[in-house]
């Protein structure tokens, strides 16, 4: 309810425990970040006024929505000054050494006003048992470490940047999407998921479509491998320099049918299941699974198979079937099986050490 009086109690707390806005750091002189990097300060700030010497909006936010917008949009500022993306950030990278609370990232906030943007850049921020919320239209961007031990709701916006980390004891709640959490840092927290959701028949959790040995797909879901997910492959192809074939990708339900059906015939039903999916349960039809190589279990000793369990994560995809997650996902250990989340999610996966269904807190 009260967000942004919450949030900016605790960028406040940041710039406490930094002892920043005091005169503690001989080299911090004007440049205070605390207020710099509010977005709710209307003062034009030291980065902003370095940048654009007529600057004459005095109604801006703070520098780093501006210039980032100024990046998103290139060319949309007002006035004759050179507002490039390059021009900006090399003279703001000019005016300050090399500082992560001073980096500009192109990050576009769709939707969120600048105003409603709140930074943390200190070093360490502690959220006690508060209730921090980021409601629907508001943005909060984590550039350092955050020690959470209440519950953090995020309705709206949650960046958490590549030099910070969220820790502690308390809980980040998803109120609707994981898309809503943008992670190039680490979470250590507990992350709550939303409950699932059924749209037409398809399951989704926070977003994350879902089929699993519980929750399963219409006859007629799915028309072929996700384009994001062939873009991951190729990218870790051309990477780490393994050929990584796709040799099953989307599959219908009806083909679906056809290879559990002669699985069965194989090794009949009950082992058939342990590797093979009902046909509406394949997470195949999805089309944002795709087995690489070899779906032969000496796969995992091969170094292709180690690279991609090391490391697909930061491509956006994730080991589906982890060796120790048989019990909860009911199949055996996939080291070919992958599946595409975007690169945040499966960075949240991968560092929670969870296999998916714990992650999205349902049944396998
Ligand atoms: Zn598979």
């Amino acid at each position: 309810m009260n967000t942004k009086r919450e949030i900016a109690a605790l960028c406040a707390a940041a710039a406490l425990f930094s002892g920043c806005g005091n005169n503690s750091d001989p080299d911090a002189n004007s440049f205070d970040n605390s207020e710099v990097y509010m977005s709710s300060s209307s003062s034009s700030s030291t980065v902003e006024s370095s940048t654009s010497s007529s600057s004459s909006s005095s109604s801006t936010s703070s520098s780093v929505e501006t210039s980032s917008s100024s990046v998103a949009e290139s060319s949309s500022s007002s006035s004759s000054t050179p507002a490039s993306s390059t021009a900006s950030s090399s003279s703001v990278a000019s005016s300050k050494p090399v500082s992560s609370t001073v980096e500009i990232r192109p990050t576009e906030i769709p939707d969120i006003p600048p105003e409603n943007v709140s930074e943390i850049n200190e070093n360490t921020v502690v959220a006690e048992n508060d209730e921090i919320r980021i409601e629907k239209d508001s943005a909060l961007r984590l550039n350092s470490e955050m020690e959470l031990n209440g519950d953090l709701y995020v309705e709206g916006k949650l960046f958490i940047e590549e030099s910070a980390k969220i820790s502690g004891t308390g809980t980040i709640h998803v109120v609707n999407s994981f898309d809503d959490i943008i992670c190039i840092g680490t979470v250590t927290a507990k992350i709550d998921a939303p409950e699932p959701v059924e749209i037409d028949g398809v399951t989704y959790v926070g977003g994350v479509l879902v089929a699993n040995k519980k929750y399963s797909l219409p006859k007629d879901f799915g028309s072929g491998l996700s384009k994001d997910l062939n873009a991951a492959v190729k990218a870790m192809r051309a990477d780490s320099g393994f050929k990584m074939p796709i040799i099953s990708g989307f599959r219908s339900y009806e083909l679906q049918e056809r290879v559990f059906a002669s699985w069965c015939a194989k090794d009949g039903e009950e082992v058939a299941r342990t590797y093979s999916a009902v046909p509406g349960h394949s997470e195949h039809q999805t089309g944002l699974a795709a087995d690489i190589t070899s779906c032969m279990a000496s796969y995992a000793n091969t170094a292709e198979a180690k690279w991609l369990a090391e490391n697909c994560y930061k491509y956006g995809c994730i080991i589906r079937y982890p060796a120790d997650k048989v019990a909860i996902t009911g199949y055996i250990y996939e080291p070919w099986h992958i599946r595409y989340l975007g690169k945040s999610t499966a960075k949240l996966v991968h560092d929670s050490g969870l296999c998916l269904e714990e992650f999205l807190e349902i049944d396998g």
